[in-house]
């Protein structure tokens, strides 16, 4: 049964819970090591599976997950906007993000969407550097991740946000979408990176494009953050590697570092209640196991 104000699900059936994590290609996420260490820490009985769903096949992937007993799923790259259409209902940070990770599965077999990206965007900033307050924020990418940024930032009171993309039309969509937020939002050229850094005091540069992941292929041409100031803070979503060639050039450059893997821990507490109804603490033998 799933509680209507938590979106919380309560084993009453006493039956071993089952979730995972959706998504395509889905062999590289950490989730289920991440969900499978609080399952045996909380002696829960359930299970957390990695769900391999091919683009075609979506709907009937969700159809098979309701048949074979699921409480509930994470959703990954490329369905956290695809899987929006199928849901029953979406709670208000979905609303505004337009973007779902975390999937609810009632008794009646309804599916119900959330975001717990945000929070685990700030919860992470927030644990990794003391008494920061960001007031700017330069933003690279817009998509799924870059909304959640995007959103978080503007609930946390930063006043002044720069943007760029690969796509620049993503990014003005983006920026209209949040046009009436009362913060100022602006869009630039890739090629701009280097003069916004060199003319702004940006406190806080976000990477939440895929640019530098493991396996993908693409790297930043670090000379675009060569102006980069002592002391601003850098956060690289992309956590494979877990050092990005970002992060390892701000640290050089005396910026403070965030690597994604604590956004992947705190966006995954969240959601692990929802599935198993506790919320788990965060350990320092979690971040170890997942670095393995
Ligand atoms: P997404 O919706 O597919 O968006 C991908 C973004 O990366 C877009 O801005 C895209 O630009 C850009 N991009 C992709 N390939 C590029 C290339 N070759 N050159 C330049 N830009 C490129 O994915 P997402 O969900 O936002 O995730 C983005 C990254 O954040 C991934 O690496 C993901 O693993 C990471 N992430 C981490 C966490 C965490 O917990 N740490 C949570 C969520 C996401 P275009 O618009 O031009 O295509």
């Amino acid at each position: 049964m799933v509680n209507k104000d938590t979106g919380i699900i309560q084993n009453t059936a006493k039956t071993t819970l089952k979730a995972g994590v959706i998504g395509w290609p889905i062999e590289h996420s950490k989730s289920p090591i991440l969900h499978g260490y609080w399952l045996k820490k909380y002696q829960i009985d359930g299970i957390y599976n990695k769900i391999a769903i091919t683009p075609d096949n979506l709907e009937t992937g969700i159809e098979k997950l309701l048949n074979e007993g699921y409480c509930g799923f994470n959703v990954t790259i490329p369905y956290k906007e695809r899987i929006i259409p199928l849901l029953a209902s979406i709670d208000n940070v979905v609303k505004k993000i337009g973007a779902v990770n975390t999937v609810v599965i009632d008794s009646d077999k309804k599916l119900h969407g959330f975001n717990t990206d945000a929070f685990g965007f700030w919860q992470n900033l927030q644990n990794s550097v003391a008494n920061f307050t960001p007031k700017s924020m330069l933003l690279i990418g817009a998509g799924g991740a870059a909304r959640a940024v995007l959103y978080s930032a503007i609930k946390n009171d930063v006043e002044k946000i720069y943007m760029v993309n690969r796509t620049r039309t993503r990014t003005e969509a983006l920026a209209q979408e949040f046009a009436n937020s009362g913060v100022r939002i602006k869009v630039a050229d890739f090629s701009n990176i280097a003069d916004i850094l060199k003319n702004e005091h940006i406190d806080l540069l976000v990477n939440s494009s895929s640019i530098g992941m493991a396996g993908g292929g693409v790297s930043f041409d670090l000379s675009l953050f060569d102006n980069l100031q002592k002391g601003a803070v850098v956060y690289d979503l992309v956590y494979t590697p877990l050092l990005t060639d970002l992060l390892a050039f701000a640290k050089e450059k005396n910026c403070q570092i965030v690597d994604g893997l604590g956004m992947l821990i705190w966006q995954a507490m969240p959601a692990f209640e929802k599935f198993f109804g506790i919320l788990p603490k965060i350990d320092n033998q979690v971040r170890e196991l997942l670095l393995k």
